[in-house]
């Protein structure tokens, strides 16, 4: 699950992780309002939406040229302007997709004066099964490009969970940002209430894109992106109820109402599989014969008919979904449940794409039966090769 910065900042702030001062908002009246309370000679209006690079981000209702989501301004009134021209408009950044994203939030926080932009994040590092730490020089940039470009400007290293985070940490940290003095020391405290942050709330990402220092001396975290493992989450009630619906795909949403492991993707084949491995090798055996999946839909070990009647109508209400395919090997879950699901869907939201069908293992005779005996215009097939090809074929069929 994924935050807004502004959310984020204040967990940081909690941990004691150094953040600059500032107020969300919601309308230009609330941030020019905000920018009063906070004070000082400078202000930095942020668009607040669940996507990076809005600083370089346009907006695609404000002619070219235009600001992007994050904006200097020197005064309340200024604060105010720029408010109004950001929010309940659309901003499309590099991370966005062209679709780009409403803004409907802004933070509005205190300048820094900026002297150098570092880069930091923690991630869970698969490899070595640890907290890892990877920083570079080269802040605010993209940092894939960084990598890309100049690797050997990236520098990680992880934590040994039994150990903990140690004041060794932070030094190497200083060291590999060229930092020294009071920024050093700074940096020390910094990786160590970052540890905490990430550990205790059970992040599975934290990315300050720039960590700065300013030209009085202090390190700040001046933007923050942070994931929460979602499995972990019954945990934290406190970080569960920060979730932003409005930021998320609808049908995701759905989804998680249902208990159904779902996640949009890109392709016109709408899929639903019971088993993440099913899913995944149903997903590849689509690609392989020349298209792409619309989803991944993992029904679960022990759906219901209601369940697998919900997973039936999210894949339907994708306009891009040109054809459905099903994969089903009934093992706990019946092959006759399943086509319960799908004939009471189908009743109900109608059928307008080609549907194939591949059912094997428990009461796979009742299930195909239920199939055969509905009226339905369902392709059977036998095994996942004929199911792909035919789901494949049909849509071929259905387009040209
Ligand atoms: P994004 O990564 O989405 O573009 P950032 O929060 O990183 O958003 O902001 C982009 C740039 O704007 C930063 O690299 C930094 O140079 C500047 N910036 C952001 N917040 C402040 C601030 N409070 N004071 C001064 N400059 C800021
Ligand atoms: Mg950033």
């Amino acid at each position: 699950m994924n935050i807004h910065e502004y959310q984020a900042k204040a967990i940081l702030r909690e941990f004691g992780a150094p953040v600059a001062r500032g107020i969300a908002a919601f309308t230009p009246e609330e941030a020019e309002a905000a920018a009063g309370k906070l004070g000082g000679i400078a202000f930095v209006a942020k668009a607040q939406i669940h996507a990076g690079g809005r600083g370089k981000g346009t907006f695609k209702e404000l002619p070219a040229g235009a600001k992007g989501g994050v904006r200097v301004a020197k005064t309340p009134a200024e604060v105010k302007a720029s408010a109004a021209e950001m929010l309940g408009h659309t901003l499309v950044t590099v991370q966005t997709g062209p679709a780009g994203k409403q803004v409907n939030r802004l933070y509005v926080e205190e300048g820094a004066a900026i002297e150098k932009e570092f880069y930091l994040s923690m991630l869970v590092d698969r490899a070595t099964v640890r907290v890892a730490f990877v920083v570079s020089t080269e802040g605010g940039m993209d940092i894939e490009a960084v990598a890309h470009s100049a690797p050997e400007k990236i520098h990680t290293f992880s934590v040994d969970p039994a150990v903990g985070i140690e004041p060794f940490h932070g030094r190497k940290v200083a060291q590999a940002l060229g930092l020294s003095g009071a920024c050093a020391k700074q940096a020390v405290a910094l990786v160590e209430s970052l540890y905490a942050a990430f550990t205790k709330t059970d992040m599975s990402l934290l990315e300050i894109n720039p960590l700065v220092a300013t030209k009085d001396g202090r390190l700040i975290c001046l933007d923050a992106k942070v994931s929460f493992d979602s499995n972990a989450l019954f945990r934290h009630p406190e970080v569960a109820q920060l979730r932003d619906e409005s930021e998320e795909d609808e049908k995701e949403i759905e989804a998680s109402r249902h208990d159904l492991s779902y996640i949009a993707l890109d392709g016109t084949i709408g899929c639903m599989v019971n088993g993440a491995g099913l899913a995944m090798a149903t997903m590849d055996i689509i690609k392989l014969y020349g298209r792409a999946p619309a989803n991944f839909l993992d029904v679960g070990g022990g759906a219901t008919k209601e369940k697998v009647t919900a997973a039936f109508k999210i894949i339907t209400a994708d306009p891009n979904v040109e054809g459905i395919l099903v994969n089903i090997f009934g093992g706990i879950m019946r092959c006759d449940v399943i086509a319960e699901g799908v004939i009471a869907a189908v009743r109900q939201v109608g059928l307008s794409v080609p549907l194939v069908v591949r059912l094997a293992g428990t009461n796979v005779e009742e299930g195909k039966k239920i199939i055969r005996e509905s009226g339905l215009n369902v392709i059977p097939a036998d095994d996942l090769d004929d199911a792909a090809q035919k789901i494949v074929a049909a849509v071929k069929k259905e387009a040209a």
